[in-house]
C-alpha cells in the first residue's frame, strides 16, 4: 500500500457494530463486561480505548513500526519512552533538541540518577566519542529546531547498536511522509502530533511508535502505569487529521522551497537556515535521508528590531509559537521559542536576536510571499 492510502485506512475499518466509516469517538471511560473475565478487549479507558487504538495502529503503520502508542502530549510521549531507562544509564542527546525534551531531560529526569550528555550528533564523530559502557541510549532529532541542523540516522544507529545502546528519533518536524527513520535502523520514533500530523493546530498530543515486543510492551505498561494517555477526542482529532497529511506535506513541500528560494534572494535577508538550500552544509544529507525538505524555515535578518517590524508587520502569517498547522506561523526563536537556552549557547547555534522562523503553511503559496515580501520591506523605513 502507499502512504496515503495507508494514512487513510490503516487501523480503521468501518465501525462492525454500524458501519460507520469514520472511527466513532467511543466517550467512555468503561466497557461493560458479559461475565467474570468475560470482555470484548477493552476493560477500562485508560488501558485501551477503540479510538485512541484506531490512532496507534494508524501511526504505527505509517512509519512502518508494528507498534505504536498515543499520549496526551509530545512531552508525555517523550517521558513514557525515557521510563526505557534507568538511574546510572547514560543517554547522549543532540544539543539543539526542542527546548521542551531538554528542560525534561536537564531539570527532571536528571534529579532521578538518569546521566544526560548532550553533544552536536550531526557530526556522528562527537556521538562515538561519548559513548560510555553505561550508554543505554541515544536520543536524536533532525533537523532540528531554528536552525536545521541535520543527523545522520544510519551513521547514529551503527555506532549506537555497536555500543547496545537504543537510538529513538523525535520525527515530529518532517512526519513519516518525509522521513522514515526507523527504515535507516532508528528503534524508537517520538512524535508531537500536535504538529504535522493533526496538522490543523487545534489539539495537543503526542505518540512512540517502535518494533521491538520488550520495549513496546514496557511503553504500553508505562502508558497504562502513569495514565498520560490521549483522549478519545483528541485521537480522533489526530486520525482526521493523518487523513490528508500525505496532501498537507505535499502542499508544506513546495511552499517551503518557494519561501526559502524567496528569501535566499532577498537582500535584507542575511541567512536562510533551510536543509533544501544548496548552501546548507547537510543538503546532500538531507536530500538523501528526507524525502522532501518540510515547510520549516528561518532567516536572519541581522538585529531584534528588523526581526520585530517583520514579525508585527505581517498580516497573513500568524505570530506565534507552534509550527506543522495548515496556517502559516512566524516566531521569534531568541524570545520565544528558545528563550530558556541560555545566551552563549543560543549565539553558537546562530539563535541570534535577528532570527526569525516560518512554519509556511498551506495557503496560496503567492499570498504568503507576498505578505513576507512586505513586512521585509518596511526594515530600515
Ligand atoms: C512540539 C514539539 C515537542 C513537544 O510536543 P508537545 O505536543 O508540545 O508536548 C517535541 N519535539 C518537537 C520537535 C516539537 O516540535
Amino acid at each position: 500500500m502507499g502512504f496515503a492510502t495507508t494514512a487513510i485506512h490503516a487501523g480503521q475499518e468501518p465501525d462492525s457494530a454500524t458501519g460507520a466509516v469514520t472511527v466513532p469517538i467511543y466517550q467512555t471511560s468503561t466497557y461493560a463486561q458479559e461475565g467474570l473475565g468475560k470482555h470484548k478487549g477493552f476493560e477500562y479507558a485508560r488501558t485501551s480505548n477503540p479510538t485512541r487504538l484506531a490512532l496507534e495502529r494508524n501511526l504505527a503503520a505509517l512509519e512502518g513500526a508494528r507498534f505504536g502508542y498515543a499520549f496526551a502530549s509530545g512531552m508525555a510521549a517523550i517521558d513514557a519512552t525515557m521510563r526505557l531507562v534507568k538511574a546510572g544509564d547514560h543517554v547522549i542527546v543532540s544539543d539543539n533538541t526542542y527546548g521542551g525534551t531538554n528542560r525534561l531531560f536537564k531539570r527532571v529526569l536528571a534529579n532521578y540518577g538518569i546521566e544526560f550528555e548532550f553533544v552536536d550528533t550531526s557530526d556522528v564523530t562527537n556521538v562515538e566519542a561519548a559513548i560510555k559502557d553505561n550508554t543505554r541510549m541515544v536520543f536524536v532529532e533532525t533537523p532540528t529546531n531554528p536552525v536545521m541542523i541535520v543527523t545522520d540516522l544510519t551513521a547514529v544507529t551503527d555506532i549506537a547498536h555497536a555500543a547496545g545502546a537504543r537510538v529513538v528519533c523525535d520525527n515530529t518536524f518532517m512526519s513519516p511522509y518525509l522521513q522514515r527513520p526507523i527504515e535507516f535502523g532508528v528503534d524508537i520514533v517520538v512524535h508531537s502530533t500536535t504538529k504535522f500530523l493533526n496538522g490543523h493546530s487545534d489539539g495537543i498530543g503526542g505518540a512512540v511508535v517502535l518494533n521491538n515486543e520488550d520495549d513496546a510492551s514496557w511503553i504500553a505498561f508505562i502508558q497504562n502505569s502513569a495514565g498520560a494517555i490521549l483522549s478519545p477526542f483528541d485521537s480522533w482529532l489526530v486520525l482526521r487529521g493523518v487523513k490528508t497529511l500525505a496532501l498537507r506535506m505535499e502542499q508544506h513541500d513546495k511552499s517551503g522551497r518557494a519561501v526559502a528560494a524567496f528569501l535566499e534572494d532577498h537582500p535584507k535577508v542575511q541567512k536562510i537556515y533551510y536543509p533544501g538550500s544548496k548552501s546548507h552544509k547537510q543538503h546532500e544529507l538531507a536530500k538523501r535521508q528526507q524525502k522532501g525538505f518540510g515547510s520549516m524555515v528561518s532567516f536572519d535578518v541581522g538585529s531584534l528590531e528588523a526581526a520585530r517590524i517583520v514579525l508585527e508587520s505581517v498580516t497573513v502569517c500568524t505570530l506565534a509559537e507552534s509550527l506543522g498547522g495548515v496556517e502559516t506561523l512566524i516566531c521569534h526563536p531568541a524570545t520565544m521559542t528558545h528563550a530558556s537556552v541560555a545566551p552563549e549557547v543560543r549565539e553558537r547555534l546562530g539563535i541570534t536576536d535577528g532570527l526569525v522562523r516560518i512554519s509556511v503553511g498551506i495557503e496560496d503559496t503567492d499570498d504568503i510571499i507576498a505578505d513576507i515580501d512586505q513586512a521585509l520591506g518596511k526594515i530600515g523605513k
